[in-house]
């Protein structure tokens, strides 16, 4: 065990890496443990081009290796390591990873949250070859083409309205007829003209027949279990996202589904524990509001680190 540090960032995505600019930058000497995703979602999709600063559009895992290439240059000491437990109940803080144990003053939780999926061989393969899950980042990329919504609650009605910006034909496959969706989303997207409805339909596979990118869709009916199929230019699981909360089960406050909660800024229900980005944050969701966040959470935990060191 190394001896403690001022603060440890957890995650590796656009509100962890810029905690550790600015907490490097302010000669916090953090270190930062990577996870099993270094770059986070990021990674997962191909070009992003709504971050300012890119007016060209940047490749998603080409940004990622320039924030991480940022905080390394103010001192950020990196680690690809997997945390597995955390101890808050004593202090310093401390964390246990794949590769050992660590001690901090103070952490930044920046574990971020994933889109769930529907756990198909051919999503996975063609996952940024036509299947996608943020319309946010990829929609621009299906102008005047055809694109299938997966899902029956409020991130999937807001996607297949958004899409519908771009794409010529939007249609929503959802496995009943009821709807989580809230009414005033639902009857949104049913006034939108280009939306159309597969209802009791569920997916069974992404096609690309061999052309390495998502030709068609076969849906089965759920009630009778008939698969047809699909032409599709683009596939998006809007079925909501998991926040990754495990570690801090009954440690830190969270709200009914994960999502950690903060109080003034960045602050969580432990004095020392900060959180940013997605792991707090079940609306934006963007890799900008994440990074605005992790700048805070630096700025906070900064502040809380020069009060009780003079406190102390
Ligand atoms: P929800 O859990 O509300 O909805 C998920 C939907 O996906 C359900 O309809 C579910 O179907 C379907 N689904 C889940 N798993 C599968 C699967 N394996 N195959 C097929 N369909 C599946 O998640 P959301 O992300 O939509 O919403 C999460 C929260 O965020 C909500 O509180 C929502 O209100 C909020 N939100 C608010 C927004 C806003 O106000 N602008 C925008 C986005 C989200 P079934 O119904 O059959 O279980």
């Amino acid at each position: 065990m190394d001896s403690a540090r001022d603060l440890i960032i957890i995650g590796s995505g656009p509100a962890g890496y810029t905690a550790a600019i600015y907490a490097a930058r302010a000669n916090l000497k953090p270190m930062l443990l990577e996870g099993m995703q270094p770059g986070g979602q990021l990674t997962i999709t191909t070009e992003v081009e709504n971050y300012p600063g890119y007016p060209d559009g940047i490749m998603g895992p080409e940004m990622m290796e320039q924030f991480k290439r940022q905080a390394e240059r103010f001192g950020t000491d990196v680690r690809f390591e997997t945390v597995t437990a955390v101890h808050l109940d004593a202090r310093p803080f401390r964390l246990e990873t794949d590769a050992g144990v660590h001690t901090a003053k103070a952490l930044i939780v920046c574990t971020g949250a994933s889109a769930k999926l529907l756990g198909l061989e051919s999503e996975t393969r063609l996952m940024g070859r036509g299947v996608s899950a943020c319309a946010t980042c990829d929609g621009a990329f299906f102008k005047n083409k055809e694109v299938l919504v997966v899902g029956g609650g409020d991130t999937c009605m807001e996607e297949a309205n958004f899409l519908t910006r771009f794409a010529s034909k939007v249609s929503v496959v959802h496995r009943r007829e009821q709807f989580k969706a809230s009414k005033i989303m639902l009857d949104r997207a049913r006034k939108n003209p280009k939306i159309e409805w597969l209802l009791w339909k569920e997916v069974v596979e992404a096609c690309d027949d061999g052309k390495g990118k998502l030709q068609s869709v076969k849906l089965r009916d759920t009630r009778n279990k008939e698969v047809t199929n699909v032409r599709a230019d683009g596939l998006f699981i809007a079925i909501g996202h998991r926040p990754n909360s495990d570690l801090f089960q009954g440690k830190l406050d969270m709200d009914d589904v994960g999502y950690l909660k903060v109080h003034s800024g960045t602050y969580t229900s432990v004095e020392g524990v900060f959180a940013a980005g997605d792991i707090t944050d079940h609306v934006y969701r963007q890799a900008v509001t994440a990074a605005g966040m992790g700048c805070m959470a630096a700025i906070d935990c900064e502040r809380w680190l020069e009060r009780t060191s003079h406190a102390g």
